[in-house]
C-alpha cells in the first residue's frame, strides 16, 4: 500500500511575511510535501536555511549580486542555487501542484503568469497581479486550466462566504480595514507622520510596505480593485468599512437581505492554509476566537478626506483599462519616496492622483493592456511619470 501522494509546492517570496507563514505551515507537515522552489531577494540566510530544512530542489534569489552568498550558504546541502529574473521564471516553470505568489510589488507579476502555464493552483497573495493585470491573469489561468485562489485575508473571506452561492445573488461585498497605525491620529497631524509612525500596525504583523499602505489605506484601495477583478462584481457593489478589531475580514450581502460575515483571528496562516488545503478544510495552528472576550465589534465609515486613496480606487475601478497598472506603479514610487523621506505621508495620494492625471492626458486610461509586456511597459512609463510628479511637488514646496 502506498501513502497519500506528496504534493509538489513552491513558495515565491518565501523570506517575506506571507512567505514565512507559508513555510511555517509546510514545516509542520513536511511528509506531505515535496518542495520545488523557494525564492527570496536579499535575505539569503533565511532563504538558505528554509531551503535546506524543507529540502527544496532549488533556492533562487532575485538579486544576482548575492548568488555567491547563496551558493556558500547552501554548500553541501544538495539544494541548487540560482539568481536573477530568468532564474525566477525558470523556477516558476518547474511543475508544482501549488505555488504561493508572495513576492512584493510588480516584480511578482511575471513569475505568477509563468506558473499558470502549467495549470497549477496559484495561491495569490501578490495584490499587484490583480490590480495591474487582473483580466489578463484570469484569462491566462483559464487558458491553461489553472486555478487562482485568493490569499489576501479579505478576499479569502469573501471567497469562503461565496462557496455554494450564485454570484448573481450578491448585492454587496464589504471588506474591512483596521484603519492602520495612524487611525487615532488627528487628521491635521497626518502630514507629519514618519515611516516609523506609519510602519507600526495595531492588529496585523505584516511586511513594512503593506503596513504603511494600511495606514494610508492604499492597501484597502488595492483590495477594492482586487475584489472587482477577482469576483467580477461592479464597483457599485463593493465597499470598505473600518473595523478596528480586525476580527471580521469581509462580509457578503445577498439579495434576500442575508449578510454573511467571515470571522477569524488576525493571522495570515488561516487564509494561506485555506488556499493550501482547498477544497478541504484541515486543522490550522491559528488562535480560536473567544467571542465573549472580544465582546465588541465596531464598524465605521472611512473618512474621504483622511483616506484619499479610497476615492482614487473608485475612479480606477470605474475606468478600468490601464488605470490599475498606473495606480499601482505610482503608489509604489510614492511609497519609496515617502520611505526615503522625500515626500510626506499625505503627499502619496497626491502623487498617485497627479500621475493618473498626467497619464490620462497623454495617452488615456481606458485602453486595457493586451499582454504582460504591455502591462510591464505601462508600469515603467507610469513609474517615470510618478518620479516627475514627485520632483514637481518637491520643487513647488521649496518655492512656497
Ligand atoms: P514582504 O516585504 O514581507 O516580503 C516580500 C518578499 O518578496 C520577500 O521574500 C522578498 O525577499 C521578496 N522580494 C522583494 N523584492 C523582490 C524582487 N524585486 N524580486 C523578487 N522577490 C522580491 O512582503 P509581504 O509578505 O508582506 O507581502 C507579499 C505580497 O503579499 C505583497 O504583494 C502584499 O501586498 C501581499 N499581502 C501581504 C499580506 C501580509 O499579511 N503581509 C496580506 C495580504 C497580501 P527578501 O525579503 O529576501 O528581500
Amino acid at each position: 500500500m502506498t501513502g497519500p501522494e506528496r504534493r509538489r509546492v513552491s513558495i515565491f517570496g518565501a523570506t517575506g511575511s506571507i512567505g514565512q507563514n507559508t513555510v511555517d505551515l509546510i514545516k509542520r507537515d513536511l511528509d506531505a510535501y515535496d518542495v520545488v522552489a523557494l525564492t527570496g531577494a536579499r535575505n539569503i540566510r533565511q532563504l538558505a536555511a528554509d531551503a535546506i530544512h524543507l529540502r527544496a530542489e532549488v533556492a533562487v534569489t532575485a538579486d544576482e549580486t548575492l548568488l555567491a552568498d547563496l551558493r556558500d550558504a547552501l554548500a553541501g546541502s544538495g539544494v541548487q542555487a540560482a539568481a536573477g529574473e530568468a532564474a525566477l521564471l525558470e523556477a516558476a516553470e518547474r511543475p508544482a501542484d501549488w505555488i504561493m505568489s508572495a513576492i512584493v510589488g510588480a516584480a511578482g507579476l511575471a513569475p505568477g503568469f509563468r506558473a499558470l502555464r502549467h495549470g497549477t493552483t496559484l495561491a495569490l497573495a501578490n495584490k499587484e497581479s490583480l490590480v495591474t493585470a487582473g483580466p489578463l491573469l484570469l484569462a491566462e489561468a483559464a487558458a491553461h486550466g489553472a486555478r487562482i485562489l485568493p490569499v489576501d485575508s479579505e478576499h479569502s473571506a469573501v471567497f469562503q462566504s461565496l462557496v455554494g452561492e450564485d454570484i448573481d445573488t450578491v448585492e454587496r461585498i464589504i471588506i474591512t480595514a483596521s484603519g492602520g497605525g495612524l487611525r487615532d491620529w488627528p487628521e491635521q497631524a497626518l502630514s507629519n507622520a514618519t515611516p516609523e509612525d506609519a510602519g507600526a500596525h495595531p492588529t496585523w504583523d505584516m511586511g513594512q510596505r503593506i503596513t504603511i499602505d494600511s495606514a494610508s489605506m492604499f492597501n484597502k484601495a488595492m483590495e477594492l480593485i482586487e475584489t472587482k477583478e477577482f469576483f467580477g462584481v461592479p464597483p457599485s457593489k463593493i465597499e470598505a468599512v473600518i473595523h478596528p478589531q480586525s476580527i471580521v475580514h469581509a462580509l457578503v450581502g445577498f439579495n434576500d437581505g442575508a449578510l454573511m460575515a467571515h470571522l477569524g483571528a488576525p493571522d495570515m496562516r488561516h487564509a494561506i492554509g485555506y488556499a493550501l488545503h482547498y477544497p478541504d478544510r484541515k486543522h490550522l495552528p491559528v488562535a480560536r476566537l473567544g467571542l465573549a472576550q472580544i465582546a465588541t465589534l465596531e464598524f465605521h465609515a472611512p473618512s474621504a478626506s483622511r483616506y484619499p486613496a479610497l476615492k482614487l480606487a473608485r475612479a480606477v475601478m470605474e475606468t478600468g483599462g490601464c488605470a490599475g497598472c498606473i495606480f499601482n506603479a505610482a503608489k509604489e514610487v510614492a511609497l519609496d519616496a515617502f520611505l526615503a523621506r522625500r515626500i510626506g505621508f499625505m503627499d502619496m495620494a497626491g502623487i498617485v492622483e497627479d500621475t493618473l492625471d498626467v497619464m490620462s492626458s497623454k495617452c488615456g486610461l481606458s485602453n486595457a493592456p493586451l499582454t504582460l509586456e504591455d502591462v510591464l511597459h505601462t508600469d515603467q512609463i507610469a513609474r517615470d511619470m510618478a518620479q516627475g510628479c514627485i520632483a514637481a511637488r518637491i520643487e513647488q514646496k521649496e518655492t512656497n
